[in-house]
């Protein structure tokens, strides 16, 4: 059960929803957002709302049956848009395009990238500066100094910014310097980091866990929602399978389904989700038809050269020629 509160609320009226809440056998969290004031009601038994609802400092109550209910779509039928400012928004009929290499590398290709985005309409840039690498050997990023110096280029350039956050400790420092913080597939279920995102006002993208199912990556959200921050974004980024003949198996069915069971933006990662350079467009097509929000995909000037990923990053006229048919899909989409 969730009950919206209404800000003018009187300490004394939240204590009589509360005590008559659990006198039903629920156990009550309060939660407060940037955008609200819930509580949030657990248990099990069946009652008439209405022994509830008419209580002063209510603004709404709803019935939630889901494991995760903040995220859950039975409470907010509409869905949820993400305002990053300047225009640049994600999810609620705004297609969002998020570009660039799989890791920060140094100036001159921060200053190509957004060159290629600006040329190409896109508002947001990806880009790793902590990078979680299955070999302790491979390139681990360059830290905070290179999201400081790729902050200053693409601020001059209206470009946005996500990047991702691997610790509790990152959080802070990087704070400044992001637009969205992206947890990664070996993070989603990194307790401790949702909790710590919650606390932040900023928007955080959690990515499917690698082998992670659509309702622990719900439930993942709903820890940072219930931490206070619902400026959230849900990635789709490829489950592992038993098949080979992919990095991943992108799971094209959960974009569906988590469009029907939250009303949070779902963003698609092509890349990561088949890690193969010549299927990512297919792929990327595919996700928006499927109802995708967004899709985030690599892309870096020589893909041979790049410091990780190369083997699924675009150049930059294979990425032109996504980001044409991805605008032309959703026009098309739009017009279903
Ligand atoms: C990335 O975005 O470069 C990345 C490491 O993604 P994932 O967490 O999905 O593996
Ligand atoms: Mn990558």
């Amino acid at each position: 059960m969730i009950i919206q509160l209404q800000p003018s609320i009187k300490s004394e009226e939240k204590q009589a929803i509360i005590t008559k809440v659990n006198s039903l056998g629920y156990k009550t969290t309060e939660v407060i957002t940037q955008r609200g004031s819930y509580l949030v009601g657990i248990g099990k038994k069946d009652f008439d709302l209405r022994q509830v609802g008419y209580m002063k400092g209510i603004a709404d109550i709803h019935r939630v049956s889901d494991d995760y209910k903040l995220v859950s779509r039975k409470w907010k039928v509409e869905p949820t848009a993400i305002d990053l400012g300047e225009g640049v928004f994600i999810g609620n009929g705004n297609l969002s395009i998020m570009a660039g290499p799989c890791s920060i590398e140094n100036e001159q290709q921060v200053d190509l990238t957004i060159n290629h985005l600006q040329a190409n309409g896109v508002r947001i840039m990806r880009g790793g500066v902590f990078k979680p690498r299955s070999s302790p050997y491979a390139f681990r990023g360059l830290g905070i100094d290179g999201l400081k110096m790729w902050h200053a280029r693409a601020r001059a350039a209206g470009i946005k910014i996500i990047s991702e956050v691997m610790q509790v400790s990152q959080i802070e420092a990087m704070y400044p310097y992001v637009d969205v913080f992206q947890v990664g597939a070996r993070n989603t279920q990194n307790f401790n980091l949702l909790d710590e995102l919650g606390k932040v006002d900023k928007p955080v993208m959690i990515k499917r866990g690698i082998s992670g199912t659509i309702e622990e990556l719900l439930s993942s959200a709903e820890y940072v929602f219930s931490g206070g921050n619902e400026k959230l974004i849900l990635c789709e980024r490829g489950i592992r399978t038993y098949e080979k003949a992919s990095r991943n198996t992108m799971d094209i069915n959960a974009i569906p389904i988590l469009k029907e069971k939250s009303h949070l933006p779902v963003v698609a990662d092509p890349s990561h989700g088949i890690g193969i350079r010549d299927y990512v467009e297919p792929i990327a097509l595919a996700a928006l038809m499927a109802g995708a929000d967004g899709i985030i995909y690599e892309t870096h000037q020589r893909p041979e050269e790049a410091f990780s990923d190369g083997q699924q990053t675009l150049d930059f006229d294979e990425s032109a020629q996504l980001i044409r048919k991805l605008k032309s899909a959703f026009e098309l989409i739009a017009s279903f």
